[in-house]
Order: structure tokens, then sequence, then C-alpha cells
């Protein structure tokens, strides 16, 4: 069942909304625009109905808070008001209200606005959803990865701790494709990306599909040796899946890995150090495939094949 939000400073009022809402969504009543706040950052409401006036911080400021969050500026919000002068209408959706209902109100047109626009979120989330996805592996895709890359960085700067940047790349994938065709290359890298998926260990972690046959991976917290010997374990995973390569490439189908681990400091570049992933994943293929390259900060490789 969605969960609503109701706001205002009248018990009668929000007692009101929660008799019409009550039957089809789960009501949260809020009495002052701070308890409001508060349970707008915990619960994962689909939808706010929000009183304009207040005493303290009314309607107006509690939206313009609400919109600055990130938790909550996805939450749609309608207002509900006396005030029906064009001058707040227009003030409320400036702010980014969905919509506004004004009082006195007719039940059935709360309730029917209300179901459209619980409507609308969801469809909003699922499309949100799909655009960072990747179709073929069901993984988080170079969109996402895009999203995501910077707050990670910021948060690594922040809380000073290691963050290792990580690229994946399928050996010899164009042959794979020519011997045993596209739909076949296509299960081998959702196979590899399962591997990669299941063993993400901290909500903080984070991979995509960074494009064709190639991955990466954020991981937060551990040091160089731990991360360098997570990867190994991990490109051996995908060697031990033992998929046929072409004969003349390898028996299996392997996959070689290049990151890099380091505490980052304010003025540090994370195109910088990406690049030295990259470097990393080609020295992997230049030594050889099937294996992992890692650095730390001051570029000291560590090498899982001599
Ligand atoms: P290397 O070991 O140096 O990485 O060699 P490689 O052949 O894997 O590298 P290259 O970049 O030359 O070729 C990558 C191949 O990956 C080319 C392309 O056919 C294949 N590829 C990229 N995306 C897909 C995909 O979505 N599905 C399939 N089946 N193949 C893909
Ligand atoms: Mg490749
Ligand atoms: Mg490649």
């Amino acid at each position: 069942m969605d969960k609503i939000l109701v706001i205002d400073d009248s018990k009668m009022q929000t007692n009101m909304l929660n008799a019409i809402l009550e039957g089809d969504y789960a009501v949260t009543q809020a009495h002052t625009a701070e308890e409001g706040l508060n349970y707008a950052r915990e619960g994962d409401f689909s939808l706010i109905l929000l009183d304009v006036v207040m005493p303290g911080m009314d309607g107006f400021d509690l939206l313009k808070k609400l919109q600055e969050e990130v938790v909550t500026r996805r939450t749609p919000v309608i207002l509900i008001t006396s005030l029906n002068d064009v001058e707040h209408e227009e003030q409320g959706l400036t702010l980014g209200a969905v919509d506004y209902i004004a009082k006195p109100y007719h039940a059935p047109i709360v309730k029917a606005r209300v179901n459209t626009h619980i409507k609308l979120y969801h469809y909003r989330r699922q499309i949100e959803r799909q655009a960072m996805v990747d179709p073929m592996t069901g993984v988080p895709n170079r969109r996402s990865y895009n999203c995501c890359y910077a707050s990670k960085w910021q948060d690594a700067i922040r809380l000073k701790v290691p963050i290792s940047l990580c690229m994946i790349d399928i050996d010899k994938f164009k042959v794979y494709n020519d011997t045993f065709d596209h739909p076949a290359g296509d299960k081998v890298i959702c196979s590899v990306a399962k591997i990669m998926e299941s063993h993400l260990r901290r909500s903080t972690d984070f991979f995509a599909r960074y494009g064709g046959e190639e991955f990466v991976a954020i991981i937060m917290g551990g040091d160089t040796d731990d991360i360098f010997d997570y990867l190994k374990m991990i490109r051996r995973e995908v060697e031990e899946l033992h998929i046929p390569h072409a004969e003349a490439v390898s028996q299996w189908v392997t996959v070689s890995v290049g990151g890099v681990t380091l505490i980052p400091e304010i003025g540090d570049d994370y195109a910088t150090f990406l690049k030295i992933a990259d470097m990393m994943l080609y020295d992997a293929k230049r030594f050889g495939r099937n294996q992992v390259v890692w650095a730390n900060k001051k570029m000291e490789q560590l090498r899982e094949k001599e």
C-alpha cells in the first residue's frame, strides 16, 4: 500500500484527509512542519499533502526544504490551503509542488487527484529505474555510473577512507564473438556481470557495465592488499565458470582486471585515477591477460602473475 504523509497544523484537517484516503493508502499525520520534515526524511512516501498556513515554519518554507534534500526531493507534494488566490497558487507550483488543492475541497476530487499523482509517481520511478539499468545484464549501466562516481569520490575525501577504482575487461572477446556468434557472446557478458554482482560486499560498493565487454567497480574501504585479493578471487571465479573460449585463444573465457586503491585528498582528480586504473588494465592485457594488476596512490604496482 502506498504511504501518504499529511502535514497540517489542524488535527481536524488531517483527520478529514485521513478519512478520505485511509481505505486506499497508509496515511501518516504530522501537525508541524518540523515533524513533517522528519517523517519525510525517514519514510518512503509516495505523496505528501501539505498545508500552506501553519504557525512557525509554513508550507512554502517546508516545500523549499523538501526540494533541497536528496532523500525528499523526489516525493511529490500537493499543497492544500484556503489561500485560494492565484499568487499563492503560482508560488506553490513554482516552488515545485505538483498540484494545488484549495479548501474547502470536495472529497472525491481530492481522491482523484491523489490517485493520479501516485500513478505518475510510479511511472516516473519505473522510467528512472529503467534508465539506470543495462537491459541485457540487469546491472547498473554507464548512466548510473555517471551519476554515482562523483559522490563516492567526495565521500572518500570527506571520510578519509580508501576508495578503489577498478576496470574489468573480457579477454579476446572479439574472437569469441567471431567463433561462437553474438548471442553466445551476450550470454558470456551476462555471466561475468553476475559473478561481479554476486560478490559485492557492502551497500556502498558499486558495479556497472561500462560499455561492451567492459565493467567498472567502485569499492569503498579496504586496503590495497585486501582489494587486490578480492579482485583476484573474482578473476579466478570467471575462469572457473569454464566457458570454452576459441581454441586459438585459451581454454576458458577469462577477464583482465586493472585498478587502483587510494585515500583521495581535496584536489585529487577522479579522472586521473580512473586513467591509472585503465593503465593497470592495459598492463594486465600486455602481461598476458587473465590477471589482476593493481596500483596504490604512489603508483607502486602489484602483479598477480610475474
Ligand atoms: P582484449 O583482450 O584486448 O580486450 O581483446 P577484445 O577482443 O576483447 O577487445 P576488443 O575491444 O578488440 O573487442 C571487444 C569486442 O567485444 C568487440 C565486440 O564485438 C564485443 N562486444 C562489445 N559489446 C558486446 C555485446 O554487447 N555483445 C557481444 N556479444 N559482444 C560485444
Ligand atoms: Mg576485451
Ligand atoms: Mg574492451
